[in-house]
Order: C-alpha cells, then sequence, then structure tokens
C-alpha cells in the first residue's frame, strides 16, 4: 500500500513539473545568464537522447537485482549529425561478468561492427553517470560528450577526474582527450537522484543499482517512457531528431543484445 501511495506522488509530481520541458536559463554565480538559442535547441537534443536512453532501459526491465540480465542501465551512441547509431545495455548478471557495463558493451559492439577504431565527434547518453571504467574507454575513443541521465555517489566523477589539473598541487595534469561529462536537462535526472536520495535515507545501503530494481525507480522510467513516446519537440528543428529517436527505439528487438 505504502509503495502504491509513494507511486501516486511520484506520478502526480512528475505532472506537476513537466511543463519546464526546456530550462531557458542558466544560473551561474548567482547572477542570471541568458542562453542562447543554439543552446536551447541543444538542451532539448539532450533531452530528447535521454529520453531515449531511458525508453530503453525500461523496455528490457530487469525486476531482480543478481541473476537476470543484469543493471537497469544503459545507454545510446549519437554521431555529430545527432543520428543514433546503437543502444548498449547492463549484461553484468547474464554474463557473470562484472565488465558488461552497457557502454562497454556499446563501443566495443559498435567498433567491431563498423570495423572502425574510434568514435570522434561521437556522443554518449547513459543513464547513470559512467564509471572509471566505461569512462576510460570513452577517453580512449575520443567520445566528446557524456550526458548522465543520473548522477552516482559511489562510482562517480570518473570524467571529472580524468580531466582535474592537480599540478599545481604537485600531482597529475588532464589525461589527453578530454570528454565533456554534462548531467542530463531532463527532469527525470533530478526526480530519480531525489528518489535515491530519500531511499538512502529511509535506512536502505547505498547501492545505486539496489535502488534501480525499486517500483519507484520502475515507474519513474514508466513515466520517461511514457514522456519521451509522447514528446513534441518545442523547436521545429528537432523535429527530424525526435522522429528518428522515435524510430529508433520502435525498432528494438525483442531481446537485448
Ligand atoms: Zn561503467
Amino acid at each position: 500500500m505504502r509503495n502504491y501511495l509513494c507511486i501516486f506522488i511520484l506520478t502526480a509530481s512528475i505532472f506537476s513539473c513537466k511543463t519546464s520541458k526546456v530550462a531557458k536559463n542558466l544560473v551561474i554565480d548567482d547572477k542570471i545568464e541568458m542562453e542562447s538559442p543554439t543552446d536551447s535547441v541543444s538542451f532539448e537534443i539532450d533531452e530528447i537522447f535521454s529520453l531515449l536512453a531511458y525508453s530503453i532501459v525500461y523496455n528490457y526491465w530487469d525486476p531482480i537485482d543478481r541473476g537476470g540480465r543484469g543493471y537497469n542501465v544503459g545507454c545510446i551512441l549519437v554521431d555529430s549529425n545527432n543520428v543514433v547509431l546503437d543502444y548498449g545495455i547492463n549484461h553484468v548478471s547474464e554474463l557473470e561478468n562484472a565488465t558488461q557495463h552497457g557502454e562497454v558493451r556499446l563501443i566495443t559492439n559498435y567498433l567491431n561492427k563498423e570495423g572502425i577504431y574510434s568514435l570522434n565527434d561521437h556522443s554518449i547518453y547513459s543513464t547513470l553517470e559512467p564509471c572509471a571504467m566505461c569512462g576510460g574507454m570513452m577517453t580512449m575513443v575520443s567520445i566528446v560528450k557524456s550526458v548522465n541521465g543520473q548522477p552516482d555517489y559511489y562510482f562517480s566523477k570518473a570524467l571529472e577526474r580524468l580531466s582535474f589539473d592537480s599540478r599545481s598541487m604537485g600531482g597529475y595534469g588532464p589525461y589527453p582527450r578530454i570528454v565533456k561529462s554534462v548531467d542530463t536537462p531532463s527532469q527525470f535526472g533530478k526526480i530519480l537522484d531525489e528518489e535515491y536520495k530519500k531511499y538512502i535515507s529511509s535506512g536502505n545501503k547505498p547501492i545505486i543499482t539496489k535502488f534501480l530494481t525499486t517500483s519507484i525507480a520502475e515507474s519513474i522510467y514508466q513515466q520517461a517512457t511514457q514522456d519521451f513516446l509522447s514528446y513534441t519537440p518545442v523547436f521545429i528543428e528537432n523535429q527530424k531528431v525526435y522522429e528518428n529517436a522515435l524510430k529508433f527505439y520502435q525498432e528494438l528487438p525483442d531481446q537485448p543484445k
């Protein structure tokens, strides 16, 4: 009963903030800095692709923490023309292999399939902030941007650490090929983060992948999928981007690869 009440409250809160689909302003150093129209268009593109990534994970939702396919984490690869090329989803349980994160599978499968060496100017949209293994792999194949659908607090800030310059403190310079790491502009990133914090404060262990098997997390992903399927782009130039993303979703295989 308590779970159903939580889902009802959560669904109501999602609907109540649905109108702010694309942020118009950024608050930087207590000043309001207006975004340029190009920023807004690109924020909406990031929102559309984040919604697609959530929808793919929901499509293959695994209710079991360990013993099924894997964690409810996935990602998509997008080229510089905003075409979705491929997706990856976590398979650590099915393959009994801790390296089988969505990003690892996406990058290796796509490079092997296309017979190419690297992914210059491509972006990856992950439903969860990438770990050190996946961030390292993104760096080595020259991914330009990682858009993260939910912050992690345990295996966090991998890409930020690789770009950090601590030479003035006797440390190390930034790693080559810095990958820009940004939070998703989608409201679902914040909702997932808030619900995860509540999950921890209720006495649960801080294991984000366990949270991602709860009915609360599943209901957020379900709502993100509904938003994706009924999305109307604010900017006309993003209509084609959305239509192609929707087509990619509709052509997903029955079984996740
Ligand atoms: Zn990873």
